[in-house]
């Protein structure tokens, strides 16, 4: 159904479906936040050419926090902790705004989302904004716990401080979990947004929706794990291109 039509056409039928649909998820994945200069994990510039991802094991990391923390400050705080949102967060804020989005469904850490101005947004992987304790569960802001000695610790109890992000090897939130599972569930339209669709089990959520009878719309430059299998109309790009041109089929006037 995409490959035939014009990225223009394309825009216009994807529009058409968001307007129809009654419950909208947006799913969203590194690629969202390349425009905002944040590298994804994969592919071209991705941060796994330049860092080994054992450091984000959590066997790894518990075994060696020093070693462990001054990679993730480096990748998250000092170099992630500039990001701003770009046109693609603003214009899926400006859809729940308007109705046309229900939630957001992101993998991302960057609470990018949220700073744009998205209200219902689920984190599946958690959030580099917030550290927590491994003994006692407090939670920290970032901003308020220095890096300047590292491993950073817990004000209360002494434990080592963790970004509050999952780690390879740890389990999904529950809450973001189900949240996940109820949009695959309820959601007649999905929009995928820069991911490859290869993390486990995050990438499941859309195949789910699909087989839920949900209509399938993807923005990426590159072809990813659904583009071939459930893909009903593929908006090839950039996030923020796409978006910019999407909001001004969907908004009167345009963002
Ligand atoms: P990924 O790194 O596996 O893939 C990135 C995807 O984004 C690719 O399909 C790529 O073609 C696409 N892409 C690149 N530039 C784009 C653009 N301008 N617009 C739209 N798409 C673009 O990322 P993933 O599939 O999200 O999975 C990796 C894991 O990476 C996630 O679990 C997430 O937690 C973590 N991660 C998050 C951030 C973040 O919070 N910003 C950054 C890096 C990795």
């Amino acid at each position: 159904m995409t490959g035939v039509f014009s990225l223009d056409e394309n825009i216009m039928k994807a529009a058409d479906l968001l307007k129809r649909s009654t419950f909208t998820t947006a799913y969203t994945g590194a690629g969202i936040s390349v425009e905002s200069g944040i590298p994804p994990f994969r592919g071209e510039g991705g941060l796994w050419t330049k860092y080994d991802p054992t450091m984000l094991d959590i066997d790894h990391f518990l075994g060696n926090p020093v070693k462990g923390w001054e990679i993730i400050k480096e990748i998250f705080y000092d170099f992630f902790g500039k990001a701003k949102p770009n046109k693609a967060h603003l214009v899926l804020a400006e859809m729940e705004k308007q109705g046309l989005v229900g939630r957001i469904i992101t993998q991302n850490i960057d609470n990018l989302h949220q700073e744009a101005g998205s209200i219902h947004v689920y984190e599946f992987h958690g959030n580099s904004k917030k550290l927590v304790c491994l003994e006692c569960r407090m939670h920290y802001k970032a901003s308020e716990i220095s890096l300047d000695h590292l491993p950073p610790t817990c004000r209360q109890c002494g434990g080592l401080l963790k970004p509050d992000f999952v780690f390879f090897g740890e389990t999904i939130p529950e809450g973001p979990l189900l949240a996940a599972y109820e949009s695959a569930s309820i959601s007649d339209v999905f929009i995928i947004i820069g991911t490859t669709g290869e993390v486990v089990p995050a990438n499941q959520i859309p195949f789910l929706a699909k087989s839920n009878g949900a209509k399938i719309i993807e923005i990426n430059p590159a072809e990813s794990n659904y583009t071939g299998q459930i893909t009903d109309i593929f908006l090839k790009g950039k996030a923020g291109e796409v978006m910019e041109k999407l909001s001004k089929v969907l908004f009167t006037p345009a963002l």
